[in-house]
């Protein structure tokens, strides 16, 4: 039992808390916004910013187990909080993958390798290292990115002064990266918990659209020993940035076999919603397991599975599918739909996303093809 705080209201932290209540805890988590997706399924939600004060204290005061479901959790806070309960995922590796810098040196200290980079401090030095690396490459900022935002592809040197004027508004650090032509992304969650027991989730093929997840295939359609490599070097991060709970390692898999860490996430992930149907432990539990310092679950795949996200678009034509008694319906398909109970469907907005269970990845996907619910506004 005991209750566990959420710093973030948002659906990984609903799903973290519906998965948690299952085994018996309580959940309270803390988000500005009312009636916020975990808030709806948590025992109480503080309604009140990420960085106030008296509601941080508020919420030390009715947990026994401080989480967090996004990484960009103020320093000032965090120390609040591990000073007035117990966060044993720390400061530490927030500050680490709060900054892409930071986060980049870290995993080559790790011994994994990321694509070749250059801190970027003006618009001189961004033409020097874009004629270094060639184009194309990607100018990011180092805090605060996620579906591509904070982003700039640069394609030629005429577009170095508007990409440098443009990214610098952020007052963040630039960071320039070699454009790695991968065959495939790859991304694995792994869990480490306070004893030191670490485990690996299958490696999950992950394909975008407009730089957002749209997919997840899993097993990942690459070999055996590619795989297993992917999930051997995230638990080496895990060991070596000494994580407790979940962390996600984004790759890039390129045609030669090797492997470039592209991101890391300190917390459920999205291409991880496979493991709710789709492996003996879920990523949500996983993490429940490793913050309480029980021991962890068996990532064991029981079955392959496509996870497609629903975006707000997607809402409409799925809810349709699922009132349809006439929908397609495969046989050896079978479709668990997720949503977070967001009330404005906006375009491109997380709203729920849908586990494609099947006996083989390519017969989810042509589940997904065959039920148009994904044709609109890609
Ligand atoms: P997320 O929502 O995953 O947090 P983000 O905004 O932090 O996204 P990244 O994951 O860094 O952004 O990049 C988004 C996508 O852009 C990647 O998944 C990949 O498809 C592409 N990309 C980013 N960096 C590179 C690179 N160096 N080479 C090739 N493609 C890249
Ligand atoms: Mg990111
Ligand atoms: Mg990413």
């Amino acid at each position: 039992g005991g209750t566990i705080g959420v710093l973030g209201g948002g659906q990984l932290g609903r799903m973290l808390a519906l998965s948690g209540r299952a085994m018996g805890y309580r959940f309270v988590t803390l988000d500005p916004t009312p009636d916020a997706p975990c808030g709806q399924v948590a025992d109480r939600q503080i309604v009140a910013s990420y960085d106030d004060a008296k509601a941080a204290q508020s919420l030390a005061e009715q947990s026994d187990v401080i989480t967090y479901e996004f990484e960009n959790v103020d320093a000032d806070v965090t120390e609040l909080l591990m000073r007035q309960s117990y966060v044993p995922q720390g400061s530490k590796l927030l500050y680490t993958t709060q900054h892409r810098l930071r986060e980049k040196r870290a995993i080559e200290a790790a011994g994994v390798q990321v694509a070749p980079y250059a801190e970027i401090a003006s618009a001189e030095q961004l033409r020097e290292a874009v004629v270094q690396f060639g184009t194309p490459c990607v100018l990011k900022t180092a805090t605060g990115g996620y579906d591509g935002k904070g982003q700039w592809v640069i394609r030629s040197l005429d577009e170095v002064e508007e990409a440098y004027d443009t990214l610098s508004r952020a007052k963040t650090e630039l960071v320039l990266e070699q454009f790695i032509r991968f065959e495939k992304e790859l991304s694995v969650i792994a869990a480490r918990s306070p004893r030191g027991e670490v485990k690996a989730f299958p490696a999950a093929e992950n394909i975008h659209i407009n730089n957002i997840l749209h997919l997840s295939i899993v097993p990942a359609r690459t070999s055996e020993s590619i795989q297993q490599e992917a999930e051997r070097l995230a638990m080496r991060i895990a060991e070596a940035l000494d994580v407790i709970g979940l962390i996600a390692v984004e790759m890039f898999l390129t045609r030669d076999g090797q492997l470039f860490v592209n991101e890391l996430a300190p917390r459920p992930h999205n291409s991880g919603h496979y493991t709710m149907e789709a492996c003996q432990t879920s990523q949500f539990e996983q993490h429940v397991r490793a913050i309480c310092n029980l021991p962890l679950g068996s990532t064991k795949l029981l079955t392959p599975v496509v996870m497609v996200n629903v975006l707000g678009q997607h809402v409409e034509p799925l809810l349709d599918w699922i009132a349809d008694p006439e929908s397609e319906r495969q046989p050896g398909v079978t479709a668990k739909v997720h949503l977070y109970g967001k009330q404005e469907a906006k375009h491109n907005r997380k709203m729920g996303h849908v586990n494609v269970l099947a006996d083989a990845p390519e017969a989810a996907l042509q589940w997904i093809e065959a039920s148009n619910i994904w044709k609109t506004n890609q």
